[in-house]
């Protein structure tokens, strides 16, 4: 029998490096595959939609809570956010890891519902070079970084349910213990059990 995928959470504030992180830990792999979620939130130059985000209206995303197509859903910085469910559980019965990168109240609610999943949290050395890295990359207003240096505070004492944390000073060094995490957690014996049931 084939193993199947995992659902890999990673979480940690906006400006973390999340996404570069990620990017580096799974480019050129075809076992691992990155969920885009829905949003609110107005595309940022750049963002093209269906990549980066599903963009889509207040109006639409209410109706994708109210007919369950979500896995979660939360509120950041007066904009919504959702994990489209069918993808990931195509993605995982096909044997292929999913990368969710979502927020704490987000996070809480897949550990609810998938215990199994794996919960990463993504953290700058500090919270002044986390403000460095917001302004450095110029694509929130002066008011949105004050709102997600606020949100960073939160999100940290929100944190105790994770099961790794991983300091992003150098991302070669983050993006190569990420992916460390992702070999490690398929070598689980849990998630390996069903082969010694088959000799
Ligand atoms: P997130 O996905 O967590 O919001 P990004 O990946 O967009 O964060 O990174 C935020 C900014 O910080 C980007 O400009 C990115 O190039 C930069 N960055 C990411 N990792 C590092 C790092 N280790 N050192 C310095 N800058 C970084
Ligand atoms: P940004 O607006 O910077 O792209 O994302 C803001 C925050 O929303 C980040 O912390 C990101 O992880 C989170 N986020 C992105 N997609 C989702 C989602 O589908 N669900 C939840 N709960 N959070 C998300």
């Amino acid at each position: 029998m084939k193993d199947k995928g995992k659902l890999f959470v990673i979480s940690g504030p906006s400006g973390a490096g999340k996404s570069t992180v990620v990017f580096k830990a799974t480019e050129g792999r075809d076992d691992v595959c990155f969920s885009t979620s829905v949003t609110t939130r107005k595309p940022r130059p750049g963002e093209v939609d269906g990549k980066e985000y599903f963009f889509v209206d207040l109006e639409q995303f209410d109706e994708m809570v109210k007919n369950n197509e979500l896995l979660e859903h939360a509120t950041y910085v007066a904009n919504s956010y959702g994990t489209p469910r069918a993808y990931v559980e195509k993605q995982i019965d096909a044997g292929i890891d999913v990368i969710l990168d979502i927020e704490v109240q987000g996070a809480r609610q897949i550990n609810e519902k998938k215990p199994d999943a794996v919960k990463i949290f993504i953290i700058p050395p500090s919270l002044q070079d986390l403000e460095r890295r917001l302004r450095g990359r110029g694509t929130d207003t002066e008011r949105a970084i004050e709102a997600r240096l606020i949100r960073a505070r939160q999100e940290y004492a929100e944190a105790d349910f994770y099961d790794y944390i991983i300091i992003n000073d150098d991302a070669e060094s983050a993006a190569k213990e990420l992916a460390a995490i992702m070999v490690a957690e398929r070598c689980k014996y849990s998630h390996r059990a069903h082969y010694l049931k088959e000799v």
